[in-house]
């Protein structure tokens, strides 16, 4: 009777959110809180016309502008010492739905979950979006995201067109067909704020879930076999970071499509919260509860083979779970991307630089996702010159200078390791990677530099990633 009421208790706690964001009072942070910043003012409106106004005036007295989203980017994306920082989750208005032409035309501080709620009685869904829906729009087309969709190439493609409030302060309509759009799309809010964007749309498709355990060494050709057969649309998968099975064992889950179309299923919401949440705290512990963790995830996993999801379902994935508020200690995600034919090597590389048995390591491994991203030719800050398959890390580390030194030169070493099997690392998250890592990384930042000289010579748009990279 106690042990059930005690789990009764257990599963009826909220699951505390981490506290972060914009404030003119105390220090702006995003995500992480890793960089906390004093900025001078934080604009919140619903009306272009003072967003112009406010981009104006600063374009006229050398006055920084930043734009923050969700702030989920990790590096101070969203804002700049002493700046502006334009809030624009107020411009969340889903303008149009044009069922017949496929699309939707939404303001940029609208997040997933609404497009979702708005185009999901169409039978419609979106062609690429990261694994959650938590994301602003704006946010996630100036990173040029990424997530379990494998037919339709790069965030940035879907884009038919969108509206640009540009250094200058003038409201201009950029087409797919407009150069420009290769500095705005992933372009980290240095070009302009997007203001709304009008995406291409598929149908929302049910899917059949395969669940398969393989061996690492076996991904590289399980991945091309799904690449090459036009029956599965989405995919990812996981990779044990449990010692008795590190970097050697995976689960892969494959989308088949049914050919049936959905208008009707709910969109769902996040299940199972409290146990996620508790078996991934007992994984964060290291050693042999990272086995258990790996072993509870590998049986939930498996569980869902054969059963059936829409497509918007499969992009709105949890996150409450990952909530992690332990004040010493922080985490941070990380993603490093290889050519597919790297993969193999890639991974026995990986093991002799990252120790299987994390437990008493400051430096912490919790989870490894593997994700398909498509040849982009459509963004300048490119990470995807061919078809490469991108590993999410989730790290944990402590707080102290020596800690974050020590994270910073693991990942510089992992980085050092990427790019020698042709690979590169993404950019929203914290800044671990030297600048010569960066320039190695993306040989476009010198256009995309000077590119931005030209059309904001005063440097209106800036935040953290600029300064960090660029100056
Ligand atoms: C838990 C978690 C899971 C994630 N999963 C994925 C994933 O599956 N796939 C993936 O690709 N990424 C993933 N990411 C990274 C995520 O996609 C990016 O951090 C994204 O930018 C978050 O959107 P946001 O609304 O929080 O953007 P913000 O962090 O607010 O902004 C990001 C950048 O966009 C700029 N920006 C924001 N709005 C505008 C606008 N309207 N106009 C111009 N510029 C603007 C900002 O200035 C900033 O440079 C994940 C991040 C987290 C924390």
């Amino acid at each position: 009777m106690v042990f059930i009421l005690a789990i009764i208790v257990m599963f009826n706690i909220p699951i505390e959110e981490k506290k972060y964001g914009l404030t003119q009072s105390g220090l702006t942070t995003d995500y992480t809180g890793l960089l906390p910043e004093h900025v001078d003012q934080v604009t919140k409106t619903t009306n272009r016309q003072d967003l112009q106004k406010i981009v104006k005036q600063a374009n006229a007295e050398g006055k920084h502008i930043s734009i923050a989203g969700l702030q989920h980017s990790q590096g101070g994306h969203t804002y700049y010492k002493d700046g502006i920082v334009i809030d624009m989750r107020t411009f969340n208005k889903i303008l149009e739905v044009n069922e017949k032409e496929k699309t939707v035309r939404v303001e940029a501080g609208a997040t997933w979950e609404d497009v979702q709620k708005a185009i999901q009685p169409y039978g419609l869904a979106l062609k690429v979006t990261q694994s959650q829906s938590i994301f602003t729009i704006g946010g996630s087309l100036s990173v040029n995201a990424h997530g379990r969709d494998i037919r339709f190439g790069p965030m940035s493609s879907t884009v038919k067109e969108l509206t640009l409030l540009t250094p200058q302060g003038e409201i201009k309509t950029i087409t797919n067909k407009d150069p420009n759009i290769h500095y705005v799309l992933g372009g980290y809010g240095l070009f302009g704020v997007i203001l709304d964007v009008t995406l291409v749309l598929t149908d929302n498709e049910v899917y059949t879930i395969h669940t398969k355990n393989i061996k690492t060494s076996e991904y590289e050709s399980h991945f091309t076999k799904v690449l090459n057969n036009p029956d599965i649309a989405m995919n990812y998968a996981r990779v044990s970071v449990a010692p008795s099975s590190f970097l050697n064992d995976m689960v892969v889950i494959d989308y088949y499509k049914t050919g049936k179309m959905d208008h009707v299923t709910k969109l769902k919401g996040e299940d199972f919260v409290h146990l996620t949440k508790y078996s991934l705290d007992i994984g964060r512990k290291g050693g042999l509860l990272e086995d258990l963790f790996w072993k509870t995830q590998n049986f939930y996993l498996n569980q869902l083979d054969g059963s059936k999801i829409t497509r918007n379902n499969v992009m709105r994935s949890e996150s409450t779970f990952m909530e992690f508020n332990n004040p010493e200690k922080v985490e941070v995600l990380q993603e490093f991307f290889v050519p597919i034919s790297e993969f193999d090597e890639y991974i026995e590389d990986l093991k002799k630089l990252l120790p299987a048995n994390d437990a008493k390591e400051d430096f912490k491994i919790h989870n490894i996702t593997i994700r398909f991203a498509a040849k982009d030719n459509t963004t300048t800050l490119n990470y995807a010159k061919e078809d490469m398959l991108g590993l999410v890390i989730l790290i944990q580390h402590g707080l102290q200078e020596r800690d974050i030194e020590h994270a910073k030169d693991m990942i510089q070493k992992w980085t050092n390791l990427t790019l020698e099997h042709g690979g590169t690392y993404y950019l929203p998250y914290y800044r671990y990677q030297t600048k010569t890592q960066f320039k190695e990384s993306y040989p476009n930042w010198k256009k995309f530099k000077e590119k931005k000289k030209k059309q904001d010579p005063n440097e209106v748009f800036v935040n953290n990633f600029y300064q960090n990279y660029f100056k």
